[in-house]
């Protein structure tokens, strides 16, 4: 039952945000500068799987921090943000309240989602289960699955995609 409630709130509340200019907030500063060190394991694991996968290093120099206020408040349907100032810097923001609420597995895809947006440039993937769908509802088929997911997400292979289809 408690599975169940958390896959519904799931459901209902995962939704990311993702702000370019010129819809970006106007600062001069970002709003951490620093990261949270709590995301540094989510980074890590970001990088070797990128690696794993391109053969290729990524700096995840970026500040992901939790925040309810910034954001959240007047986007309540959103739990992830990434923020991108062009060259100002980039910068991810996660809600606590719902963070807490969330299985293992969808923190890690919501954490790869907004790395997707912020170091990968990627867009939203809304006709099929990926890491970039923005209603991430499939997020608990990544323990399972997640050869296909990483494949999909980091090389955006035919098979991969025809795969993940198939999971509907
Ligand atoms: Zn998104």
């Amino acid at each position: 039952m408690i599975r169940l409630i958390q896959l519904m709130s799931i459901f209902i509340f995962i939704s990311c945000g993702m702000v370019e200019p010129p819809h970006v907030v106007q600062r001069e500063d970002p709003y951490f500068k620093e990261s949270d060190s709590y995301f540094d394991s989510y980074k890590n694991d970001f990088s070797y799987n990128y690696y794993l996968y391109t053969g290729k290093d990524i700096s995840t120099n970026i500040p992901v921090n939790f925040s309810e206020e910034i954001f959240f408040k007047d986007n309540p349907n959103s739990i992830g943000v990434c923020f991108s100032r062009g060259s100002k810097g980039i910068e991810i923001l996660i809600k606590k309240s719902h963070w807490k609420n969330l299985s293992r597995s969808c923190r890690k895809t919501l954490m790869y989602h907004e790395f997707g947006h912020c170091l990968l440039n990627q867009d939203h993937r809304d006709s099929y289960p990926s890491i970039m769908n923005s209603n991430n509802k499939h997020c608990d088929l990544m323990s399972s699955h997640k050869n296909n997911f990483f494949e999909e997400f980091y090389l955006r292979t035919r098979d991969s995609i025809i795969y993940l289809r198939s999971l509907f």
